[in-house]
């Protein structure tokens, strides 16, 4: 398809132009590790009420949050049989990117880890992630592992109920990563996207605020997004890892 050679060449050509290049991703970088998106046909949010998920609801009722939780967990981090999701060659590449002064910070909206586990360091986990609990009485954190989490609702030593560090419904974004995001957007020259469809705020106004601060914003997509008629300057319709890869190709590591 000589329109998409075309465009990868653009989006290359922009990423190797940038000073301070940004990623941001969403649930689409992670289908390629095994990870089915929330939304959607066979996504978490057509089988569980998303309520259950809402820190006032999971304080009164933690025992419909819990069956949610516990299938995240197993489908990001193994049990039961099945294996911990392994980044693909999107995060890796991004991963390689920012090892190599390429790509300065990477703003995630996932709860999966897949990012700091393909190497990620500059990150920002603006959603939270799933590596810890926190009691909501005392605060105390404690890791997330097969342990902690055995009983139906765990809890902490003083009663408390332990909730995953990831943001829940009704919950302010954590102030040191919104923060962070804040000032990436404000401070990149190229933001790229992927597999995020601009349809969970605040996050979602990331983008829009970086090309409003100045910065050329490349979209890697199968799909067209909000974005993408908006204010997206080259869009690559891709999975995220044959994106990534075609992209390093052209950029060398
Ligand atoms: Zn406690």
């Amino acid at each position: 398809m000589a329109g998409m050679e075309e465009s990868v060449g653009q989006a290359a050509e922009i990423i190797r132009g940038a000073r301070h290049l940004t990623a941001f991703s969403g649930a689409g970088i992670s289908v390629e590790s095994g990870i089915p998106p929330f939304r959607g046909p066979g996504g978490i949010w057509n089988r569980y009420d998303p309520d259950c998920l809402d820190l006032e609801v999971f304080r009164r009722h933690p025992e419909r949050a819990w069956p949610v939780i516990r299938e995240m967990f197993i489908c990001f981090l193994g049990a039961e049989g099945r294996s911990p999701a392994q980044p693909n060659a999107a995060h890796r590449t991004l991963a390689e990117w920012e090892a190599a002064g390429r790509l300065q910070t990477t703003i995630t909206q996932n709860i999966d880890g897949l990012h700091a586990a393909a190497g990620s360091r500059n990150l920002v986990e603006y959603h939270g992630h799933c590596r810890s609990l926190t009691c909501l009485d005392c605060g105390r954190g404690i890791p997330l592992d097969a342990e902690t989490t055995r009983a139906m609702i765990p809890r902490c030593a003083c009663g408390g109920l332990l909730k995953p560090d990831f943001v829940f419904f009704g919950e302010d974004i954590p102030p040191a990563a919104a923060a962070a995001a804040q000032e990436a957007a404000e401070r990149t020259d190229c933001m790229l996207l992927v597999g995020t469809s601009g349809v969970v705020y605040p996050a979602a106004a990331l983008p829009v605020w970086a090309k409003r601060n100045g910065a050329r914003i490349v979209e890697v997509n199968p799909e067209p997004s909000d974005y993408t008629d908006r204010i997206v300057d080259v869009f690559l319709p891709l999975p995220a890892g044959t994106a990534l890869t075609r992209l390093a190709a052209l950029l060398g590591r």
